[in-house]
């Protein structure tokens, strides 16, 4: 149902964004793929989106701490094609407490998790609106709905990109019609997931025991269901909010968090 449009997830050489893509993918949408990683690591998630059954798929090296980087990214993906789809998922963790968190780790996780989509939404959107369909779907979390400590920078981004989006749903609300689709801004907002980001808190918490140890109290601490979502689980959504009879939902945040913002 996404052929031929054409979508951006960053941060998909891993986790969430790389599931996302596939989805995209099977879709049949066009896909560029962006984030870090060794270039085996690079392919793999090329070879991956196309396994998948993507129209396309092209890989764009930008760093997204930098706004320069970030704006030829946007431009290049548009002179390929005109981007229909925007996914704002790269995001890094450091958990510490506020008195012990390094300036650059502030900088960093504030630059990735939100100016980031500032920059791609700034630049990609007014090109939705002129063509009446666009979907943004911004990867918060369920640290942009509540807080834990030693995680700072990460809840003040999380937070902060909640905001950004309901901002960007308001001003193009009316832009697109219910036949092409409609503009719409909107944010994920997982809890556990499996993926390389959490496993430096998986390890914290193991105790000497085994990697399910680690997980369980994980789990334990706020997630009711006390299981851990997929990535797929989290594109399945992504993939919803992308179809036609999504255009009027918009600047909501949806938890996929077992309950943990329930509480
Ligand atoms: P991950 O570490 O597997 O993936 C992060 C991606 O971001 C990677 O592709 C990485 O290369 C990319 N990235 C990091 N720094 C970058 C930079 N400077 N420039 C470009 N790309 C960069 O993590 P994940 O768990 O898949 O996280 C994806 C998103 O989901 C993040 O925004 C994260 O905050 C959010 N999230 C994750 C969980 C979870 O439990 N895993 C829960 C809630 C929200």
């Amino acid at each position: 149902f996404l052929a031929p449009r054409t979508a951006l997830v960053t941060g998909s050489t891993s986790g969430i964004g790389l599931a996302i893509a596939c989805g995209l993918g099977s879709a049949g949408a066009k896909v560029a793929i962006n984030g870090l990683g060794m270039p085996e690591q690079i392919e793999a998630a090329l070879q991956a989106v196309r396994d998948a059954g993507a129209a396309e798929v092209r890989h764009f090296g930008a760093d997204l701490r930098d706004p320069e980087q970030i704006e030829a990214m946007i431009m290049a993906i548009e002179a390929w094609s005109p981007l229909d789809i925007l996914v704002n998922n790269a995001g890094i963790q450091h958990a510490v407490p506020l008195a012990e968190m390094p300036t650059q780790k502030w900088n960093d996780i504030l630059a990735i998790n939100l100016s980031a989509a500032f920059h791609t939404m700034r630049v990609a959107m007014p090109g939705m609106a002129a063509r009446g369909y666009g979907r943004v779907v911004n990867i918060a979390s369920v640290h942009g709905l509540v807080a834990s400590v030693n995680k700072a920078p990460y809840v003040a981004s999380k937070f902060g990109i909640v905001g950004l989006s309901k901002v960007a749903a308001l001003e193009y609300a009316a832009s697109g019609s219910r036949d092409s689709g409609g503009i719409t801004v909107n944010c994920i907002c997982p809890g556990w997931v499996e993926t390389a980001l959490i496993e430096p808190q998986i390890e914290a918490r193991r105790n000497g025991g085994s990697r399910d140890d680690g997980v369980r109290a994980l789990v334990a601490e706020k997630q009711p269901s006390q299981r851990m979502s997929l990535p797929e689980d989290i594109a399945s959504l992504t993939l919803w909010l992308c179809r036609r009879e999504a255009h009027n939902v918009t600047g909501a945040s949806f938890p996929i968090d077992g309950g943990w913002t329930a509480q």
